[in-house]
């Protein structure tokens, strides 16, 4: 079976839509900055389907470009000024600088992709807050698609702070058994094989072939490659979907990040 995010993206953008016009029509505007103080190969193509998607749902987005000397007080504005919403540090920033001392200085009640040591704690404490948007992608496509963590055993391959580890407490408070892999993980393919729910969060195309792969298992694919300018994810698709349910990618994973990513920017005007 072939697991596709589409629907649930669209299901959870039809309900910002809605209570986006609500707002609207209360002359709230919800409004997306996104401060942008480096680049990499990704950040055009992640910023046009951010910019996409806010104008698809009426939420007011703008770039704010800035550097090294600034960053710090640029995000201080944004968190000052009250016709702003959400706040998105884009990842990378400048050599030089202090990721998470910016991500220390960012409103955490802005913080729309759940980046701030503040989020992040209440995420190990398991109380409400902005999650981050990968994880809880992850979370809500396995619920949509009726799979039980209740004492499954999990494998998360990747433990990034944006997907692995939060994800591996947020599948704790689901009383799922986790085993959490990395680079230099022993025996990675035996972790990979006896997981009930395996997730590949890597950045390594087609890594996961069917070999690594428990019958009957669920597999999340997260990674995002690019491959002679074709995007791939981490799972061998084709072979692993013989023999388990597999997230594809693109129109997986992504188009859910994406999706909750805009409920947080609608959450965070309420
Ligand atoms: P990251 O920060 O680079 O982390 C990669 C993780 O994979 C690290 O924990 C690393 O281990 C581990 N790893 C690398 N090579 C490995 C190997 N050979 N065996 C086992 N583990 C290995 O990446 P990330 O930000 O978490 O992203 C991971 C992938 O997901 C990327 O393809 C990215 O583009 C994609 N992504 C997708 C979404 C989405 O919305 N779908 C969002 C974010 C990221 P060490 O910790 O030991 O280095």
């Amino acid at each position: 079976m072939i697991l596709s995010g589409v629907e649930l993206a669209s299901k959870i953008k039809k309900e910002i839509k809605e209570r986006v016009e609500n707002l609207k029509a209360k002359g709230i505007t919800p409004a997306l900055r996104c401060v942008v103080s480096s680049e990499d190969g990704s950040t055009r193509v992640y910023l046009n389907s951010i910019k996409r998607s806010c104008d698809k749902l009426g939420i007011d987005f703008a770039e704010v470009t800035t550097d090294s000397n600034n960053i710090l007080n640029d995000v201080k504005t944004l968190n000052e000024d009250e016709s702003v919403n959400g706040i998105m540090i884009m990842h990378p920033v400048p050599t030089g600088v202090d990721e998470v001392s910016v991500l220390e200085s960012l409103d955490p009640f802005k913080d729309v992709e759940g980046r701030t040591p503040q989020n992040l704690g209440r995420v190990l404490l398991n109380v409400r807050s902005f999650t981050p948007c990968t994880a809880q992608a992850v979370m809500e496509l396995l619920e949509y698609y009726n799979v039980d963590l209740q004492g499954a055993n999990v494998t998360i391959v990747g433990r990034s702070t944006t997907v692995g580890k939060p994800l591996s407490l947020m599948m704790l408070s689901k009383n799922a058994t986790i085993t959490v892999c990395h680079s230099k993980t022993r025996d990675l393919m035996g972790k990979s094989k006896q997981a009930d729910v395996l997730v590949a969060a890597v950045g390594r195309p087609k890594m996961f072939t069917a070999d690594w792969v428990k019958e009957g298992a669920t597999v999340i694919d997260v990674g995002i490659n690019v491959v002679n300018g074709k995007v791939v994810g981490d799972v061998e698709l084709d072979s692993v979907s013989k023999k388990a349910s597999v997230s594809k990618v693109p129109g997986g994973v992504g188009s859910v990040t994406n999706a909750i990513l805009m409920r947080n920017v609608m959450k965070a005007s309420s």
